[in-house]
């Protein structure tokens, strides 16, 4: 797919630029798992407040995570896709990356990347509500309905629920990379879930660049510098190729 880029991100698409990947769940919709928002958003098929809030989970944990088993069987079955690929080969590129998740489903960690802020945690973790102990499941590791840590407390989700704090220190350490990065890349995100959804409007407060890539515009349209409209799977491929080594 041929994009067209200015003058300014040609220039950046160097090794010693610094540079922040932001990604939201569009990337992985093309690997078959539904955005929130938008076309084949979950939040049309269900209610926000019966499976991802804390209450949800008082209420019924069995309801939250059979709803979370579903989608670890659809995150199991999706494998990466090109957009994912691209972005772990720009960790291998630029020499200051760093990325910064929304995503939950481990796609990222399967193309390749190392260098991840997760802001949101991980499908893929069972937390005590207890004693805090975390414990990193395999996709599709069978579990008991409602899984039970060593100390007797219930283990829920490690994922971030509506109205809870980000995982100490990970959205501090995105805002110092967001200050100090020249190159800020906001890939497949509605930008509406807050506090993420500051750090492009901070990296660009501090002087990067922002680029947005998005079937369409998205919230953030207007702080963006330029906008590279299409699928991540075909728009991050050909940027790829725009690289320059040293
Ligand atoms: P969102 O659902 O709010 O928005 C998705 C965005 O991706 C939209 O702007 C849409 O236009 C865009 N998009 C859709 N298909 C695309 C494609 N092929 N290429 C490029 N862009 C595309 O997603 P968000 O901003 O990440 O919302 C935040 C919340 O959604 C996060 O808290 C995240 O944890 C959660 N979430 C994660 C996953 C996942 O891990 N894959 C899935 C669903 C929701």
């Amino acid at each position: 797919m041929p994009i067209r880029v200015s003058s300014k991100l040609e220039s950046l698409l160097i090794p010693n630029t610094r540079v922040v990947v932001f990604t939201g769940a569009g990337i992985s919709a093309e690997s078959g798992i539904p955005t929130f928002r938008g076309q084949g958003g979950l939040w049309k098929d269900f209610r926000i407040e019966e499976f991802a809030t804390v209450e949800a989970f008082e209420r019924n944990p069995a309801k939250v995570w059979e709803w979370y088993r579903w989608r670890r069987d659809i995150a199991a079955n999706a494998q990466p896709n090109a957009g994912h690929l691209a972005v772990a080969e720009f960790e291998r590129f630029f020499e200051e990356f760093v990325l910064v998740t929304q995503n939950i489903d481990g796609l990222h960690d399967r193309a390749g990347n190392r260098k991840i802020l997760k802001l949101h945690g991980d499908i893929w973790e069972d937390r005590c509500q207890q004693c805090g102990r975390t414990s990193l499941r395999e996709p599709n590791q069978v579990r008991g309905l409602q899984p039970r840590c060593e100390c007797g407390g219930w283990f829920r989700p490690g994922v971030v629920w509506f109205g809870e704090r980000l995982p100490q220190g990970v959205f501090e350490a995105a805002e110092v990379r967001s200050r100090q990065c020249e190159l800020f890349l906001a890939v497949g995100t509605s930008a509406e879930v807050y506090p993420a959804a500051f750090l492009p409007a901070i990296a660009r407060q501090h002087g990067a660049h922002i680029v947005e890539v998005n079937i369409e515009a998205s919230a953030i349209a207007s702080l963006c510098d330029e906008s590279l409209l299409g699928s991540s799977s075909q728009v991050l491929p050909a940027l790829l190729k725009r690289l320059k080594q040293a």
